[in-house]
Formats: structure tokens, sequence, C-alpha cells
């Protein structure tokens, strides 16, 4: 468990990147997370790719709009904590998903 909080303090910017598309959600990977954490990742970083007239809005607090890198710093200046809380309960959904269906 406290490997898992090294990691956490990352989390947040990989699913800024990923929500900003500077990664693709496809392309998004890490040796390190275990599966169902690249997993949640990209589903909370694609949740929050919200993109109008070619510029992102964020979907949390409405703000915008933001060129990429204005938005990947927008979300883990603002909203980093909420990140990694958004990540969390996408994790627990995913086990929850995967152990009723073993
Ligand atoms: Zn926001």
């Amino acid at each position: 468990m406290a490997r898992r909080g090294l990691f956490k303090s990352r989390i947040a910017v990989y699913v800024a990147r990923v929500a900003s598309e500077m990664v693709e959600a496809e392309n998004f990977d890490n040796r390190v997370l275990a599966k169902h954490v690249v997993e949640a990742v990209r589903s909370v970083g694609v949740q929050l790719s919200e993109k109008r007239d070619g510029l992102f809005r964020c979907p949390i607090c409405g703000k915008g709009a933001f060129t990429k890198r204005g938005y990947y710093l927008h979300l883990t200046r603002i909203h980093y904590a909420y990140l990694i809380s958004l990540v969390d309960r996408e994790v627990e959904r995913i086990m929850r998903t995967s152990k009723n269906l073993a």
C-alpha cells in the first residue's frame, strides 16, 4: 500500500495528459502501474476530454476554453486531488466488475 501511495502523486499527471490529449488514451501505458489502474486512468482521462470548437472545456468546473497545454495545467493545478479520487473510484468500479465476472 505504501508503494501505491508513491505512485498516487503521478496519477493526476497521467490523467491530465490523457484528458488534454498530450497522450492518446490507447497509447497510455505504464509498466509500474497495475493493469486496472492504467485502465482507470484511460477511462477517467477520456471522460474529462471535452472539446468545443477545437478547444478544451473543463467538465469539472465549466471553465475554458483551453489549449492542450492550458488544459493540462488547469487540471493538474486546480483539480489535482479530485483527479486522484476519480481514478480511485474508477479502480474500485473496475475491480468490482472483474470480481463479478470471475
Ligand atoms: Zn476545471
